[in-house]
């Protein structure tokens, strides 16, 4: 791996341009709302990129974190061997499955925990190759884009054994293949062959593949998947940064498919709109990970307090029912738009984490690129934050706060059908 070039960052920059969706500049926020700078609400259905799982300003959370920073014993932001970090790593190993002796490393993003992963696993099993999917986003520091596949990461060194993949997308079959089946014979090839499975450290999945387009696997591949990398002792970890703590109806989105990754990798949501992360796995991999990614803050009383009170409130509140119930409502009312809406190709997801793809045209499944901004930015004009990902950038990715109420639902599908009519008819 080594530093970008200058030639690169110009890359980058343009690419950097294009990710200005509108331009909003937010003052405050209470529940599933934001205030921007001109005084205007917003209902916001992404939640900072699924960040801000409990909505903004909640008063359990704003409690919590103003009893971590003026906590009458002292206040004190003492990091990795604060009371609460400990709790906070029981606490997780609890609500993991796994087995042996495990331990729980703890982040300031998405980004550091898989890069810590990435380096971990190699360390700990004198492996040096890895696999991860095409679209995968993994992060933005360099160890993490190493182990990424996101169009929007191209030019970005990858790390030197790395192998990548094709998602099973159903909607967009790799050589036709909707179940994923082949494209698991393909994978047991390489590793029979080419990239063999005993040279092979990790597997990195994302349960749904979020940046990539929100898509959902086929049921069972993961799996088979798991199946596979078992027989050659290859750990598998999944990626719950976007999709985890709750988002999906479950507390780990893996769970909804019948495996147990070896190493679970939490973001985001875990803390609320707070720095942290979370890594939980195995005791023999993670001490590498203590070894060589030690920085300064992991651990914080301030950050782990907020993660407790994410848990706590994720419990209370029963937002991880919230999120299955409203989040069908979501999906079907979304559904129900396609009759209305020739450009959606697809609507997909789990809990409240949902994509709407958007195409010039159903049947050869062309990507509405340029459409998928404008949708986004008149959406904007009419009161609602949502942003598009996807390789071709046209899939509108909906994470809203998992408190969502059924009002608010209906409130943004309104505006997303006319945004999406706006947009179409050139009113924008
Ligand atoms: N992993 C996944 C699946 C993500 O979606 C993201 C960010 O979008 C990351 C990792 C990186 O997380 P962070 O932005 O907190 O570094």
């Amino acid at each position: 791996m080594s530093f970008p070039l200058y030639e690169k960052d110009q890359k980058t920059l343009s690419k950097l341009q294009n990710l200005r969706f509108f331009p909003l500049a937010v003052t405050g926020g209470k529940g599933s709302y934001v205030t921007a700078e001109d005084g205007r609400k917003l209902l916001d259905l992404s939640a900072s990129w699924g960040a801000a799982s409990l909505g903004h300003g909640h008063p359990a959370y704003v409690a919590a974190i103003t009893a971590a920073a003026s906590n009458p014993a002292g206040a004190s932001i003492l990091s990795a061997a604060s009371a609460p970090a400990i709790r906070l790593g029981e606490r997780l190993l609890a609500l993991t499955a796994g087995a042996g002796e495990r331990r729980v490393w703890l982040g300031h993003s998405g980004s550091d925990a898989n890069e810590t992963v990435a380096r971990a696993v190699v360390a700990a099993t004198g492996r040096r190759r890895l696999m991860s999917f095409t679209g995968a986003y993994h992060g933005g520091t360099a160890g993490s884009m190493a182990v990424s596949g996101h169009s929007a990461q191209e030019g970005s060194d990858k790390a030197d054994g790395l192998t990548l993949v094709p998602f099973p997308d159903p909607y967009r079959p790799f050589a036709d293949d909707p179940s994923g089946a082949a494209l698991l014979d393909q994978i047991e090839e390489l590793l029979a062959g080419p990239c063999p499975g005993e040279e092979t450290a990790a597997f990195f999945i994302e349960p749904i593949q979020s940046d990539g387009g929100l898509i959902v696997p086929p049921p069972g591949f993961f799996k088979r998947l798991a199946e596979i990398c078992a027989r050659y002792g290859i750990l598998t970890v999944s990626d719950e940064v976007k999709v985890g703590m709750g988002r999906t109806g479950r507390l780990h989105c893996y769970m909804h498919e019948d495996f147990t990754p070896d190493i679970v990798v939490c973001g985001k949501g875990l803390g609320g709109g707070v720095p942290i992360s979370a890594v939980i796995g195995p005791a023999r991999i993670l001490d590498f990970a203590v070894c060589f990614s030690m920085q300064t803050l992991h651990g914080n009383a301030i950050c782990c307090g907020a993660a407790h009170a994410v848990l706590d409130t994720i419990e209370n509140e029963k937002l991880i029912d919230n999120a299955a119930t409203i989040g069908a409502r979501l999906l079907s009312s979304l559904e129900a738009l396609k009759e209305k809406h020739a450009e959606i190709g697809e609507v997909r997801g789990r809990g409240l984490a949902i994509g709407v793809e958007l195409v010039t045209d159903r049947a050869t499944k062309e990507p509405a690129k340029e459409l998928a901004a404008k949708v986004v930015y008149r959406a904007f004009e009419l009161g609602l934050v949502v942003y598009y990902v996807g390789m071709n950038s046209n899939v509108l990715e909906l994470t809203p706060p998992l408190t969502l109420s059924a009002a608010e639902a209906d409130e943004a599908v309104a505006i997303i059908s006319q945004a999406i009519s706006d947009a179409a008819a050139g009113r924008v």
